[in-house]
């Protein structure tokens, strides 16, 4: 079955999740939605990159899909079932994380033979044997020689961290990793390695991707479908192709301006967007990118567009809303 008939393994349905924040000491609490009414649908073996820039609410999604943190509203479901009803361990065999910095997500004080080995131990596969085979397994898997065992990640450099990172995530073979930003902390020439390395494994053991980034050159190198968020709201999604060639959304366009470049995994994108990203705490009324859109008019100013399905997945544009006043007038 091909990933486009396959039903979701990972479907999140109108998830919102909203904090109360205080500023200031004396401040009064207020409400900061970090997701505002997501729905997304993984099928089995699919690379959704979701992409946005820093505070968007990509990471905080990221939790939630991990459980670890609970929506406020909504949904998430794992092959149909409730991601709130499966216990917390079983969770973690269906789903790992690979995150940004491998500096600060494996423990200094232990080798590299007891952080990948961890998961084995702590869902009490197998016995020593079993746990030595497995690790020196999984690390020729991602391209590390066995004797990295014992080694601590201090003696190794910074892509060979991650590989050890992508092992332990690998392990115990989940189904769906959820990578968070997993290049950005690296060098450049490392950065395709890397990608490259993710691209390899997903194919060998048929792994369903979250990939979440801030850089679309990134996203376009591995995604099968992309999902550009902006303060907390999913604007646009749809194949990566029909994003490329035809991005309907001001803000995709605005990014993908900002982004192309040679090489996939070049640059961090400057948004060419004028002013900065607005606080969360303080949305602007109507369409929230508004204030930040060369295309925007009064009716953006009061009134949000409503989500429109279009042939390559969903925009949120009154540009691109058929019953829209502003349906005819030309995306800049
Ligand atoms: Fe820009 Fe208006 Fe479309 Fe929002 S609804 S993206 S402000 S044109």
């Amino acid at each position: 079955m091909s990933p486009e008939t396959s039903p979701p393994v990972l479907e999140l349905r109108n998830v919102t999740k909203t904090y109360r924040v205080k500023q200031g000491i004396f401040g009064k609490a207020k409400p900061l939605t970090a997701v505002n009414d997501v729905s997304l649908s993984l099928p089995r073996g699919e690379v959704l990159g979701l992409v946005g820039e820093s505070g968007c609410g990509k990471s905080t999604l990221a939790k939630i899909l991990l459980g670890l943190e609970t929506p406020t509203s909504g949904q998430v479901l794992i092959d149909g079932k409730e991601i709130l009803a499966q216990d917390r361990l079983s969770l973690a065999r269906r789903i790992q994380p690979i995150f940004q910095d491998p500096y600060s997500s494996l423990n200094p004080r232990k080798s590299i033979f007891d952080i990948v080995s961890l998961p084995l131990r702590v869902h009490g596969v197998g016995g020593p044997q079993e746990w030595d085979r497995k690790v020196r397994e999984i690390l020729d898997i991602v391209g590390l020689p066995a004797r990295v065992m014992n080694t601590f990640p201090s003696q190794m450099s910074g892509g060979q961290r991650q590989r050890v990172a992508i092992a332990r995530a690998l392990i115990m073979k989940p189904e769906i990793v959820i990578c968070d930003e997993p290049t950005s902390a690296l060098d450049v020439s490392v950065q395709s390695q890397i990608l490259n390395l993710l691209g390899d494994l997903r194919r060998e053991f048929g792994l369903t991707y979250l990939f979440i980034s801030h850089d679309l050159a990134v996203v376009e190198h591995l995604a099968t479908r992309v999902a550009v968020m902006y303060l907390g709201r999913i604007v646009e999604e749809s194949d990566v192709a029909g994003l490329f060639d035809e991005a309907g959304h001001p803000y995709t366009q605005a990014l993908l301006k900002s982004v192309l470049t040679p090489e996939p995994g070049l640059g961090v994108p400057d948004t060419q967007l004028g002013m900065a990203y607005p606080n969360p705490i303080d949305p602007p009324a109507g369409c929230q990118f508004h204030p930040r859109c060369p295309m925007a008019t009064d009716l953006c100013k009061k009134v949000a567009p409503r989500p429109v399905e279009t042939a390559r997945g969903r925009v949120e544009c009154h540009l691109l809303d058929p019953q829209s006043p502003m349906h005819d007038a030309k995306v800049a």
